[in-house]
């Protein structure tokens, strides 16, 4: 028989599911992965719907179908709105009063809703179902956090031998380890969840349920945002109790760091810079400087612009490292630099700071608060930047500091070892300084390395140019979720 002439293949599709999207909802840095995501996918010929929850006061997206949702034997009517986002993605708002329109996303006066598993498992369910209503489904079906953990669990039960969605692959990505979306075993039967997920190997967690557990154990690949952070995460000390867990899938867990929004943060066009600056040409980037010292009241003299700057822009707690500030605030003002911060956080740390700054008005700014424009000031204007976290699954300033010339010394944990290389005189492809350790010693040694060779300015603009060129933009990100994809395909296909 002569071979048939190949069809066209069908354009591949992606249901990415998840509780925040920018520019629709945002608490975290989830909402700007499931904002810039989409595009990226977009962008390398995918069908990319986003569904979430249409919260209060999202007035975006156009009627597009009305569903009854049964969960449990409780039957939600649910409204699907679409809209279009960038690069011909969509977004499927999830429409139902009941569940979303509330005050805040996730709960009230520090407490979860206590319907949050009934919310999150509409949310999914009417995703599937939204996608699995017409005659084909989608290739693939990305669930991000515990709110879409069950994405995976109802692919591999309810809907394990649907006509349209059964036997769809999942990938789940893990953004925060933290929140692990437990509740009451009871809840099982009022998710439509059979008893026998209630086993280690499935949804128990410590006598009750966990949706991140299920999004683990069910998925076909598990990713999180660095590569660093997927093998940390397997240990007891960053495993936050999941660690055996995700040891148990360690085959199919990887890690793809973050994109940062290469539009938004680009020294030739940020209109938070007094002058544009590019790896072509850096003389634009004393005038950032010169503006960031004005701005903390720090003298403006020929001494304090040759001095190296020192910036920090971080939400002050103990996993952005400054119990480590603290160990060594008595070192920092006696250093060859000038030091300029900008953060909120735990009080004892705003004081630490605002004290270092009245003690040594001239070498110490600190600004406690939050303040869009002077972040990009600073990234602009500082020649290093701080980053000791005691652990960072990806980390966006680092990025940043790289694209604005900015050298970043960083803790070599998670995202900031994906992409920060220690700098060695013998290579051309260092891009800042990393530490190990965690202590204060350790820190101020980097600082110290890197205060020595800013005096070698060849040398110091062959670090800034590395770090210049480097390509952070989800572009790249994405098309390793595409691989995992495929992965994931692949594995379903093989049985
Ligand atoms: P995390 O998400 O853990 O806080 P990241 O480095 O991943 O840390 O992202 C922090 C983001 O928030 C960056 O975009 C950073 O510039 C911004 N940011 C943090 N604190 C402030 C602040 N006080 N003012 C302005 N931007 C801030």
């Amino acid at each position: 028989m002569p071979p048939r002439k190949k069809a066209a293949a069908p354009k591949r599709s992606v249901l990415i599911i998840g509780s925040e999207a920018v520019p629709f909802a945002k608490t975290g840095g989830l909402a700007d992965v499931l904002g810039a995501l989409p595009a990226a996918l977009a962008r390398l010929g995918w069908m990319v719907t986003v569904a979430l929850p249409r919260y209060r006061g999202i007035q975006d997206g156009t009627l597009v179908e009305r569903l009854p949702v049964t969960v449990g034997g409780v039957t939600a009517d649910v409204r699907f709105f679409e809209a279009p986002t960038a690069d011909g993605a969509r977004a499927l708002l999830v429409d139902c009063p009941e569940l979303y329109d509330r005050e805040t996303l996730y709960g009230a006066g520090g407490v979860d809703y206590p319907d949050n598993p009934r919310r999150f498992a509409v949310l999914v369910r009417a995703a599937l179902e939204f996608a699995a209503r017409g005659g084909s489904g989608p290739t693939i079906v990305h669930a991000h956090d515990w709110q879409a953990g069950l994405a995976p669990v109802y692919l591999k039960t309810l809907y394990a031998a649907h006509p349209v969605i059964g036997g769809t692959p999942s990938v789940f990505t893990i953004h925060n380890l933290a929140y692990q979306g437990t509740c009451e075993a009871d809840w099982l039967p009022r998710l439509d969840l059979p008893w026998n997920l209630f086993t280690i190997e499935q949804l128990e967690y410590w006598g009750r349920i966990s949706f991140l557990k299920g999004g683990i154990n069910n998925a076909e690949i598990i990713t999180t945002v660095s590569r660093k952070y997927a093998g940390e995460i397997q240990t007891p000390e960053v495993g936050a109790g999941f660690d055996g867990i995700l040891r148990r899938r360690s085959a199919d867990l990887v890690g793809i760091p973050n994109g940062i929004d290469v539009e938004q943060w680009d020294p030739s066009r940020d209109p938070f810079l007094p002058a544009a600056f590019s790896a072509e040409d850096l003389g634009g980037k004393a005038a950032s400087k010169r503006e960031v010292l004005a701005q903390y009241g720090l003298p403006v003299t020929d001494a304090t612009m040759r001095r190296p700057l020192v910036g920090m822009i971080s939400r002050m707690i103990d996993q952005k490292g400054f119990d480590l500030i603290a160990a060594i605030a008595d070192d920092l003002p006696r250093l060859e630099a000038t030091f300029v911060v900008l953060g909120t956080g735990e009080a004892r740390y705003q004081q630490l700071w605002t004290a270092l700054a009245a003690a040594h008005p001239d070498r110490v700014g600190a600004r406690i608060g939050f303040d869009e424009p002077l972040a990009h000031l600073i990234e602009g204007g500082a020649d290093i930047f701080l980053m000791p976290s005691r652990f960072e699954p990806c980390g966006l300033n680092q990025m940043y500091s790289l694209r604005y010339g900015t050298v970043p010394v960083v803790r070599g944990v998670g995202g900031l070892d994906d992409t920060v290389r220690d700098y060695s005189p013998r290579s051309t492809r260092s891009t800042g300084f990393v530490f190990h350790e965690y202590t204060g010693a350790a820190l101020l040694e980097a600082l110290r390395r890197a205060l020595a060779l800013y005096g070698d300015q060849r040398r110091w603009r062959t670090l800034q140019l590395a770090g210049m060129r480097q390509d952070y933009s989800w572009d790249r990100s994405a098309r390793e979720y595409v691989k995992m994809y495929e992965r994931a395909i692949k594995m379903v296909a093989g049985g």
